[in-house]
């Protein structure tokens, strides 16, 4: 047997504590369930991944994480993580519709690779960096809250605010906007629609953005998935850039959004689609001169850290949107990168991603 050969896969709940509860266009998480994953190698190396399943996002719960885990599991055994592209293309034909369930395999299974190979994350992904600056965001919630959340958030040392709307009522929209500008007037806003406009009300509530002064540095995902031509409409017009965030969820969306020319930025979060998948998104994202913003779901320090060894590895992210470890009131693991305000720090010696949890799962 090859020392880097998978002799178990093991996964269990990952039930955390959130400070507030995560409201977004489509829906409200109250608490996080997700899934930890544990990936053992013959010679002793553990590897660990996170799924996120945001039901509200891809329709993928915590229990049918569990149950597609299953499955996958017994697909995995014996087979050698120095093949982990191989292996991650075969997760994708098993279960493509799973992409949170495959995505904790795919980080147990690198995790693990690099840490046989005493090799940090980051450089596997390319080395370049090892410092991020993350946004914090308000989630959705009348004015009052939102101008306490902004204040609060630039206390912290923040100077990107991102910023939940709900998309149904554009006064409203605004009205908080304004409130949020008032109480952090230095703060550059990323305005998060998750789908909840239509090309009337998108436009009516940029150009009163626009009009108020509202200092937005990118708007992300303002129309439905399915809007393809709204969304290339709304953006021959709007004054701010335009990100894709539920609109690309694989390389192939990516190639629709550059020749459609409706967004300029491309939200990889890799819960939507895999690491592999991720890989190519930004390979192709970046051949068509879009911008990169790195996002997640409700995610721990754990999925959070392997996104920002993904983004500081492979460098030239514009947008760093890893902040839900500071919603979660508590969790299980140590390591993972250092955060001071907006500033977010990898260890450049630590192999693998550089969480553990102290507890092996047996
Ligand atoms: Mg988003």
């Amino acid at each position: 047997m090859s020392p880097t050969q998978i002799v178990s896969v093991r996964f269990q709940s990952l039930n955390l504590p959130l400070l507030e509860p995560f409201a977004i266009a489509t829906g409200t998480q109250h608490r996080v369930e997700n899934v930890v994953v544990q990936v053992q190698l013959a010679d002793g190396t553990t590897g660990l991944g996170e799924a996120a399943p945001f039901p509200a996002v891809s329709g993928e719960t915590q229990e049918s994480t569990l149950a597609v885990l299953q499955e996958l599991e017994k697909q995995l055994l014996q087979k050698n993580v120095k093949n982990w592209r191989t292996l991650a293309t075969q997760l994708e034909e098993l279960a493509p519709q799973a992409p949170a369930a495959r995505c904790g395999l795919e980080m147990a299974i690198l995790d693990a690779l690099c840490k046989h190979y005493q090799m940090p994350l980051y450089v596997f992904f390319g080395g370049v960096e090892t410092q991020l600056k993350t946004d914090l965001t308000i989630t959705a919630g009348d004015e009052a809250h939102a101008a306490a959340s902004a204040r609060s958030i630039v206390e912290r040392g923040f100077s990107i605010i991102k910023v939940k709307t709900e998309g149904v009522d554009v006064d409203y929209d605004v009205r908080r906007l304004q409130a949020i500008h008032t109480a952090a007037p230095a703060a550059k806003l990323i305005v998060d629609g998750n789908c909840g406009y239509d090309l009337i009300r998108a436009q009516d509530f940029v150009n009163r953005l626009a009009e108020a002064r509202i200092p937005v540095i990118l708007l992300e995902q303002p129309l439905p998935r399915e809007c393809w031509e709204d969304v290339a409409v709304l953006a021959t017009t709007c004054p701010f850039p335009i990100a894709a965030d539920e609109s690309a969820r694989s390389a192939r969306d990516v190639a629709r959004l550059a020749q459609d020319r409706s967004a300029s930025v491309v939200n990889i979060k890799l819960m939507k689609c895999g690491v592999l998948e991720a890989l190519q998104m930004a390979a192709l994202a970046q051949v068509h001169g879009l911008g990169l913003m790195i996002g997640g779901m409700v995610e721990s320090i754990l999925a959070m850290t392997f996104s920002a060894h993904f983004a500081a590895g492979i460098g030239g992210f514009e947008y760093i949107d890893l902040d839900t470890p500071l919603f979660i009131a508590e969790h299980p693991f140590t390591g993972g990168f250092q955060q001071q305000g907006e500033n977010l720090a990898l260890d450049p010696d630590v192999a693998g991603h550089g969480v553990i949890l102290p507890e092996l799962l047996c």
